[in-house]
C-alpha cells in the first residue's frame, strides 16, 4: 500500500506512526477572488508580469500576506494568517485591504483555511506500507516548492523499488531504502525552509543552519542507503548538481549528447531500467555477464561509440571517473555505484555492485544452483 492520503492521513494514524519537527506554525486563509483594478495599476501589475513576477508580499501595519496575479482574467489569490471565521463582507474587506483600494469590487470565488505546519513522519514504511506526500511529511508553503515537489520525488525513488521486488527481480530488502533515503531529505527540506527568511520567526532559536542553494536542495540531494555502494566517504547532504562529480548516492549529471543525429540529455537516457554508462569498450562483455547473473536486466551505453560527445573528457569529469571507468546508474537515475578505473575483473566488480544495489534475488549464475528467482 502507498500511504498518499495527504497531511491527516487515516493509514499514518492507524499504524501509529507518530510526527516530528518543528509542527503547527499557524492557521492560514487562502481566498480566491476576482477584482477587476485600475488601468495604471492594471499596467504596473502586466509590467511586472513580463519581468516574471506575478506574486507579492503585502506588508502593511495591520495585515500581512501574500497575493498571487491569476494567469490572464483578473482573479487573485490571497493568503493571510487567520484564526477566524470570516462572512462574505470580511472577506471582501481582507481583499480590498490587500489591493489596497478601499472601493475595489471584489467577487469571492472560493475561500478556506488550512494549517501550515512542519511534520515529518518518524518512519516512512512499516511492514508492507509506505508513506508517501505529504502523509509523510508536511511542510509550509516555501518559494522552494518544497510540498508536492517532495512527494513527486518520493514515489520516483518508490516505484521502481516496488516494480522490481513485484517482478520478483529484487529482494524486499531493497524496499528498506525508501525511508533510509527519503527522510533525510525531508528533513533537510524542514530544516532549509526555517533557516530562510520567510520562516525565520518561527525558527528554533539554537539552530545554524547555513541555508543552502534551491537547486541544490531540488536536484541535488545526496541519497544514503545500504543499497548504495558509496564506500563511505563523508560528503554533504546537498550540493548543487555542478558541484557533484559523479558520487554514488547523487543524481546523474546532465550533459548533451548526439545518437543517430539526434541531440540528447545524458538524463534522456536513463528512467527506464539499471544502465551502464562509459567511455571504455572493455565493460560491454563485463555487463552482459553482470545482467546474466544477476536477473537484472542492464543497459550498456557506451559514449564514443553509440552515443557521441566532442567533449570526453568533460563526461569523465561530471561522472568522476577515469579513462577506463564506468558509472552504474540505477532506474530513478541516480548513481549506485562507480568504477572510477578499469578493475582487475571488471565482470565480477560489475555484477558484485549490481547484486548489491539492485538487491537482486538471483544469488548465483542463472544455471547456478543458487538461483532463487
Ligand atoms: C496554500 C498552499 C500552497 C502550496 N504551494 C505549493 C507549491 O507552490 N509547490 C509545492 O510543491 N507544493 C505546494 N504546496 C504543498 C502541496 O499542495 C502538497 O504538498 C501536496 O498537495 C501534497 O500532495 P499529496 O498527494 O501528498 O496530498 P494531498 O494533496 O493532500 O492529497 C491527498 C488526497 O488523499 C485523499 N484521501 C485522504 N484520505 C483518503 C481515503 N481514506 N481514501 C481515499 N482518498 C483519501 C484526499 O482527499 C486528497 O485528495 C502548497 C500547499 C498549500 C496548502
Amino acid at each position: 500500500v502507498i500511504a498518499a492520503d495527504g497531511h491527516a492521513s487515516g493509514i499514518r494514524q492507524a499504524l501509529g506512526i507518530e510526527r516530528s519537527g518543528r509542527g503547527q506554525l499557524q492557521t492560514m486563509r487562502s481566498i480566491l477572488f476576482r477584482a477587476p483594478i485600475p488601468d495604471d495599476l492594471a499596467a504596473k501589475v502586466a509590467a511586472n508580469r513580463e519581468r516574471g513576477i506575478v506574486q507579492y508580499s503585502i506588508e502593511q501595519p495591520a495585515f500581512t500576506g501574500f497575493l498571487a496575479r491569476g494567469l490572464g482574467d483578473d482573479s487573485w489569490l490571497l493568503m493571510f494568517p487567520d484564526d477566524r471565521d470570516r462572512d462574505e463582507d470580511a472577506l471582501q474587506d481582507a481583499a480590498r485591504t490587500a489591493i489596497g483600494i478601499g472601493a475595489l469590487d471584489a467577487t469571492i470565488i472560493a475561500t478556506g483555511r488550512w494549517d501550515a505546519s512542519a511534520l515529518i513522519a518518524d518512519r516512512f514504511a512499516q511492514g508492507r506500507v509506505f508513506l508517501a506526500g505529504d502523509a509523510a511529511h508536511t511542510l509550509p508553503p516555501s518559494r522552494g516548492g518544497y510540498g508536492a515537489n517532495t512527494g513527486i520525488e518520493d514515489v520516483h525513488n518508490l516505484a521502481w523499488k516496488l516494480a522490481a521486488v513485484l517482478s520478483g527481480a529484487s529482494r524486499p530488502a531493497l524496499l528498506d531504502t525508501y525511508d533510509a533515503e527519503r527522510r533525510p531529505v525531508a528533513w533537510l527540506r524542514h530544516d532549509q525552509i526555517f533557516a530562510r527568511p520567510d520562516y525565520a520567526a518561527f525558527a528554533d532559536t539554537t539552530t545554524d543552519t547555513p541555508i543552502l542553494d534551491d537547486v541544490a536542495i531540488e536536484l541535488g540531494q545526496l541519497y544514503r542507503s545500504a543499497a548504495l555502494c558509496d564506500n563511505g566517504a563523508v560528503l554533504p547532504a546537498a550540493l548543487r548538481p555542478d558541484q557533484w562529480a559523479g558520487q554514488p548516492g547523487t543524481r546523474a549529471p546532465h550533459m548533451w549528447l548526439t545518437r543517430r543525429g539526434h541531440h540528447l540529455s545524458t538524463l534522456d537516457l536513463f528512467g527506464h531500467g539499471w544502465a551502464l554508462l562509459t567511455d571504455d569498450e572493455n565493460w560491454r562483455e563485463a555487463s552482459e555477464l553482470a545482467a546474466k547473473t544477476t536477473g537484472i536486466s542492464l543497459e550498456y551505453l557506451p559514449i564514443g561509440t553509440d552515443l557521441l560527445t566532442t567533449e570526453t573528457q568533460q563526461f569523465r569529469t561530471a561522472f568522476g571517473l577515469a579513462e577506463l571507468g564506468a558509472s552504474l546508474i540505477r532506474p530513478d537515475g541516480y548513481i549506485a555505484w562507480r568504477s572510477v578505473d578499469l578493475p582487475a575483473d571488471p565482470a565480477a566488480a560489475l555484477t558484485s555492485a549490481l547484486r548489491h544495489a539492485a538487491a537482486a534475488s538471483r544469488t548465483a549464475g542463472p544455471e547456478g544452483k543458487g538461483a532463487t528467482r
